[in-house]
């Protein structure tokens, strides 16, 4: 069985993990943002070390490490009935994140829709990262370096999954508006689906 699924596209700092929160609450959707996934692991477990490693160059964390967290996260979701893959349409935010990811997903996703969340002015992306670094004490956005390479990935790496999934799917949302409009852009949508 595969997963009914929207993504949610965009670059660091573009309002996903906001737009992923309000939506997880709607009944029948259920929110899955892989960073955070990654946050809640113990900073001295194997994976919680390498994600660390990774995280705070800007860089994405190996893809069989973070197929096999994602998967394990829903797998214990759906037994402790935080989600029910029968009835909820899940709601992804940060993976799949290269082709790759998305080639190893290809038969555990069923995508409805991606949502791509787009911010004109890249200035305003950078100030949001700097501001929630000391608000949500991340590593991977106090230091304007790594802030710049998380970009610079997010158009080489992450864009051209895009293209994998194909136009027809794909919803370009203004993310310059307030977070009511965007939420009400991409609810138009999604409650089709
Ligand atoms: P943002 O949305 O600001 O880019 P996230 O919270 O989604 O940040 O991710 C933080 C970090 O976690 C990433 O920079 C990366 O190192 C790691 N990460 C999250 N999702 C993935 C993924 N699908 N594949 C590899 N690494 C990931």
């Amino acid at each position: 069985m595969k997963y009914r699924s929207i993504l949610l596209f965009g670059a660091p700092g573009v309002g996903k993990g906001t737009q992923g929160k309000v939506l997880g609450v709607i009944p029948n959707f259920f929110h899955c943002a892989c960073g955070d996934v990654f946050r809640n692991l113990r900073s001295d477990s194997p994976l919680g070390k390498i994600f660390i490693e990774y995280s705070s160059r800007g860089q994405l964390v190996p893809d069989e490490q973070t197929i096999e967290l994602w998967h394990q996260f829903i797998v214990n979701s759906t037994k402790i009935g935080r989600f029910h893959p029968d009835h909820d349409m899940l709601v992804l935010d940060g993976i799949p994140r290269n082709v790759r990811q998305a080639e190893i997903l290809r038969d555990t996703l069923d995508v409805q829709a991606v949502f791509l969340l787009r911010c004109k002015d890249e200035d305003k992306l950078v100030e949001r990262m700097q501001r929630r670094a000391i608000k949500d004490n991340r590593l991977d956005d106090a230091n304007l370096d790594v802030i710049l390479e998380r970009l610079k990935n997010y158009e080489m790496e992450t864009m051209p999954v895009l293209k994998f999934y194909g136009a027809h799917l794909v919803h370009k949302i203004n993310a310059d508006q307030s977070p009511a409009k965007v939420l009400s852009d991409i609810l138009r949508i999604a409650a089709k689906k």
